[in-house]
């Protein structure tokens, strides 16, 4: 087993190195691709989750016997790192193993990691997930734990990925753009939406400039920005 990898296609805009956790997720969103990619019952996927067999074992096999050091390894792309209302001390192992191994911790969660942040530091980053299916104050829980992350010296960061209501996004982006140390905004694929991708990835673009933000636009918002 190698729970550390390679991730490919648009996954590898995250980072070059991966590790994923839990067998599931419960947060439920209707956009997750994990089970698909897991090839796995949606339903199970969000109801059925438990630390995947021997992870913490198993990576620190993988640390010792490939050397793996000095990278940036992201915290999780078929699950989320904190899963509500479940255990996450595998979560707090992991990071634990992934420092002491001389490595970095991208973390994205849709739910709450402020029971690590004594292990991270400034070589650290901690996002959020906003995709804009509430109005910008619904996201006021988010933002207190990402100034807690910052008062610790982390980095932060959020991911606008995927963007479900273009409105709200942009007003999020407008009013927490002082929160974050980066942001990634991406489009909602495989899902029918009637946003205007070019209008709001031009207008999402203009913000970050504004303000002085440090942004990234994934690159299949950035075809639809390109497109004729
Ligand atoms: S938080 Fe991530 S892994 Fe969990 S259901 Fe949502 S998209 Fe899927």
């Amino acid at each position: 087993m190698k729970p550390i990898y390679e991730p490919k296609g648009a996954a590898k805009e995250y980072g070059d190195l991966a590790l994923n956790i839990y067998t599931g997720c419960p947060h439920r969103c209707f956009y997750c691709f994990a089970p698909s990619v897991l090839r796995r019952d949606r339903e199970r996927f969000h109801s059925d989750v438990r630390p995947r067999e021997n992870i913490v074992e198993e990576t620190r096999r993988q640390l010792e016997r490939e050397g793996i050091t000095g990278k940036l390894i992201h915290l999780c792309f078929t699950c989320d790192p904190y899963p509500t209302g479940y255990d996450s001390t595998p979560t707090r192992e992991i990071i634990k193993l992934l420092k002491e191994y001389g490595n970095r911790v991208q973390i994205l969660t849709k739910g709450d990691g402020s029971r690590d942040f004594d292990l991270l530091d400034a070589n650290d980053w901690y996002g959020v997930t906003i995709d804009g299916a509430c109005e910008w104050d619904m996201y006021f829980g988010k933002l207190n734990v990402v100034q807690e992350a910052k008062a610790h010296g982390i980095k932060t960061w959020c991911s606008y990925e995927p963007v479900v209501n273009a409105e709200n996004v942009l007003d999020c982006i407008f009013r927490f753009n002082r929160s974050f140390d980066k942001i990634k905004i991406g489009k909602l694929n495989y899902h029918p939406s009637n946003i205007n991708w070019k209008q709001f990835g031009h207008e999402a673009e203009a913000l970050c400039k504004e303000w002085g933000v440090d942004y990234m636009i994934k690159d299949s918002l950035r075809a639809e920005m390109e497109r004729k």
